[in-house]
């Protein structure tokens, strides 16, 4: 099994030389990490048909678009814009499912039915969107999908977990009986049966989700004919967490749908949703220190990229491996892989006027120092794991910090700038 998180000197020079051309902070995305994710996910055990959709919410970023879907990956977007947008990357219409909370009204809607006619897939996520677009989709023999709220599910944290009680993503149960009837008199059959539990779902809680969605089917929804499984693949950042096993799981459910045809004839088509998988561990956020603090009990060392590059430990408690690099890049002094015991401990902080503005914070927002070789002003401190959801979810202009560049480390060792830096005067554009 490959450590695609581990952090080798080879990375260590293409960081430092990343930070001297564009300047820190950034991202650098590692493409053969992204085609080595996308490559397993495509290849995943299946029994008849497997369609594999980046959830592009996990990161947008057009270039990478690119990449993913000439692997052979579909996208699933999550709002109207999401989906212009990858079609602007250059992403048919026919290749995108848009799953969204999004009503529309007025124009949107005349939007809605444009990209419909071009082949984009539409997954009803809640009674009010499958009666607004019910009329259209009969009169154009379009199928519509439908997203099911199951009653569980599973994520890393409480706020990741899409399927539980707690949360409102898609079609209850207990409202299938109304939905039923009314796509009988409208004539609309459901073809796409889709559930996403969650993020960072666990493993056992994503195979339980195979044999509730295909007992969902059996009971429900004679004419389906794909099964969409979500997203919410887990990755591993941090030493000692563990990946989902992707073929295994894959296994599983070929095993279940070929039970599911055994028993009623059908055979289903499988689909899958990754986000996170895709990216995560691609991508490392390059940051220089700053300053070193100390308080009575606690050293802290504050860089030029927190909250706004990587807003996940804020938000959720996430953990990141972080690495310390020597400015030239000669040299990695610390590395959350390496076996060294190290007796610096620091809290990492972002240079936000705001006291959660640390990436090494637990569950309930406390700083927590983490064990490093001591790193000096100037050196580069990288934030790994920060692919997904993390330029793409972040409070960027807080404190007015620009929107930092994008840059590609390309399968055949050369850098590539695939978004500038944002400007304070494009910062300011749109105020009047
Ligand atoms: C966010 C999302 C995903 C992807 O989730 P990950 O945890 O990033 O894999 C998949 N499907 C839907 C509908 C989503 O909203």
């Amino acid at each position: 099994m490959t450590r695609l998180n581990d952090f080798s000197l080879f990375n260590a020079k293409a960081v430092a030389m990343a930070a001297e051309r564009y300047g820190t902070p950034l991202y650098v995305y590692d493409e053969a990490v992204i085609l080595e994710r996308c490559r397993e996910c495509v290849d995943m055990p299946h029994a008849f048909g497997l369609t594999v959709r980046y959830a592009m919410k996990a990161n947008s970023n057009r270039t990478l678009l690119k990449i993913i879907t000439d692997a052979g990956l579909n996208l699933d977007a999550s709002s109207l814009n999401e989906a212009i947008r990858a079609n602007i990357a250059g992403v048919p219409y026919d290749r995108i499912m848009l799953t969204t909370q999004e009503v529309y009204s007025g124009s949107e809607i005349r939007k809605l039915e444009e990209l419909l006619l071009k082949g984009m897939q539409y997954n009803a996520c809640s009674i009010r969107q499958l009666k607004l677009v019910s009329d259209f989709a009969a009169a154009n023999d379009i199928d519509v999908g439908i997203r099911i709220h199951p009653g569980v599910g599973s994520g890393e944290s409480a706020t990741r977990n899409t399927g539980d009680d707690y949360s409102c993503f898609g079609i209850h149960l207990s409202d299938l009986a109304e939905v039923q009837a009314f796509a009988e008199a409208k004539g609309m059959k459901f073809r796409h049966i889709h559930v996403h539990i969650g993020s960072g779902a666990d493993t056992k809680m994503w195979r339980k989700n195979i044999d509730l969605e295909l007992s969902i089917i059996e009971q429900n929804f004679p004419d389906a004919d794909t099964v969409s499984f979500g997203g919410g693949l887990k990755e591993a950042r941090m030493p000692g967490e563990y990946a989902a096993d992707v073929p295994l799981l894959g296994s599983y459910a070929k095993m279940q749908i070929e039970e599911f045809r055994n028993r009623t004839g059908r055979k289903l088509k499988m689909e899958i949703e990754p986000g996170t998988y895709i990216t995560a561990n691609s991508g490392y956020a390059v940051t220089r220190l700053l300053d070193k603090k100390r308080t009575f009990r606690t050293d802290f060392i504050v860089t030029d990229g927190g909250m706004e590059i990587n807003v996940r430990p804020l938000l959720y408690g996430s953990r990141h491996p972080i690495y310390i690099v020597s400015s030239d890049g000669s040299r990695v002094i610390s590395s959350e892989f390496d076996t060294n015991k190290h007796d610096f401990e620091a809290v990492v902080a972002g240079k936000c006027c705001e006291s959660g503005d640390c990436q090494t914070l637990d569950m309930d927002g406390h700083a927590v120092p983490r064990a490093m070789a001591e790193p000096e002003v100037g050196d580069l401190i990288i934030i790994g794991g920060v692919g997904a959801y993390c330029s793409s979810m972040s409070p960027y202009n807080y404190n007015s910090h620009p929107q930092a560049p994008e840059v590609l480390f390309t399968e055949k060792g050369e850098l590539e700038l695939i978004r500038r830096r944002q400007t304070l005067e494009q910062m300011l554009e749109n105020e009047l």
